[in-house]
């Protein structure tokens, strides 16, 4: 299944200078990009990127609270509490300085591009992946210190969220249609048959 996907390089992959290092990796697995751009989001893209919804701000409160006690640090903050003050914590780190926003497309784009990302708490991020060797911080650090975690990276994790995402990024027209040499081989059903 040929999709799309949004990734951002987060303001930290801009200023440590590895936006060469990441391209590459997504360029080498395959992926083309179809879209780039460097943007100093305001807050109020990065407010509708992390949209504010109950339900997932809840849900990133609930995690943050099983990591804290995994930790040994309970707490009985209200998980609603904590997923918005993530929210908030993105919203100024994303909006802090330059990001490359991209579009890239190609067979499973969506879980390839989050395998190769890694995980989102770069502590248990594996070794192989982009957060995995290129970052070094904890979602338990960074709750006490209530500061986003710097993770390098976002890339949008279902088909719909990537179509809602690429529309609030991207305008059709800087989302490019072009034939690659590698195409052939990478997605023509009939190359090698
Ligand atoms: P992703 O899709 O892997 O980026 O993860 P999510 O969509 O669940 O979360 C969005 C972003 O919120 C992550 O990239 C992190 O920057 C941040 N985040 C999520 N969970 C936590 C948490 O428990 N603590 C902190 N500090 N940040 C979090
Ligand atoms: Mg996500």
């Amino acid at each position: 299944m040929i999709e799309k996907t949004l990734v951002i390089i987060k303001p930290d992959g801009v200023q440590r200078g590895l936006l060469g290092e990441i391209l590459g990796r997504f360029e080498r697995a395959g992926l083309k990009i179809v879209g780039m751009k460097l943007a100093w989001p305001s807050e109020e893209l990065v407010g509708q990127h992390y949209a504010d919804d109950d339900d997932y701000n809840r849900g990133v409160g609930e995690r943050a609270l099983a990591n804290a006690k995994e930790h040994g640090t309970e707490s009985s903050e209200d998980p609603l509490a904590i997923g918005q003050r993530v929210r908030a914590a993105n919203m100024k780190y994303l909006s802090t300085g330059p990001v490359l926003a991209l579009v890239l497309k190609g067979n499973t784009a969506i879980q390839t591009t989050r395998n190769i990302i890694g995980g989102t708490n770069p502590l248990s991020a594996d070794i192989g992946t982009i957060r995995g060797d290129l970052s070094v911080d904890d979602f338990s650090q960074a709750d006490i210190e209530k500061r986003a975690v710097r993770n390098l990276m976002h890339a949008s994790s279902e088909p719909a969220e990537a179509e809602r995402e690429i529309a609030l990024w991207f305008t059709a027209e800087e989302i490019h249609d072009y034939q690659t040499v590698m195409d052939k081989v990478l997605h023509d059903p009939a190359w090698g048959a």
